[in-house]
């Protein structure tokens, strides 16, 4: 059964940080989720709060100064991947990210758009759109089982 998507607005970085904690609190190895967004729609913010909600220190994530993935030792590593500098995938990395899903680890995707046809089969999907100066857009949809049970905690 397809469920319809959640939609939410923020009002401030801080509220979208917030978001991420809560889902945190809910993130299970094995999770996957997948960030849409143009520059500046605050998918690293949502990354932050994931992290913290994890147990990092709310200075850990900075916007990416990485290549491409980052791991942070929390509760469960959180594997943060930011595809912006790679517009084409390469099969090797392809192959490192399948990996991932494999591994009791949760992986969060920013420019998600880039994994192609390359999907795992359960993931929280969520775009963020920037509206105003200090508020966004979230659409947030789930994919398989582990999806729905996620786009559920950003509803409540
Ligand atoms: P992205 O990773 O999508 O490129 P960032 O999270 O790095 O975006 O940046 C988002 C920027 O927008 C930050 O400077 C943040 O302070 C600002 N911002 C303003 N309002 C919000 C909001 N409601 N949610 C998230 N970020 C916001
Ligand atoms: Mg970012």
């Amino acid at each position: 059964m397809r469920l319809p998507p959640v939609f939410l607005i923020t009002h401030s970085p801080r509220q979208t940080q917030i978001l991420g904690e809560k889902i945190a609190a809910r993130l299970q190895p094995g999770d996957i989720l997948l960030l849409h967004g143009d520059l500046g729609a605050g998918k690293t913010e949502l990354v932050r709060g994931l992290a913290v909600g994890l147990g990092a220190p709310p200075d850990a994530v900075s916007s990416p100064t990485f290549a491409l993935v980052h791991e942070y030792p929390t509760r469960i590593p959180l594997i943060h991947v930011d595809l912006y500098r790679l517009p084409v995938m390469e099969a090797e990395f392809i192959l490192e990210l399948e990996e991932y899903w494999q591994r009791p680890v949760v992986v969060v995707i920013e420019w998600a758009e880039r994994l192609g046809e390359e999907l795992p089969e359960d993931y929280l999907d969520i775009t963020l759109t920037w509206t105003e100066d200090q508020e966004r857009s979230l659409e947030i949809r789930g994919a398989g089982r582990r999806g729905k049970e996620l786009a559920e905690v950003c509803e409540a």
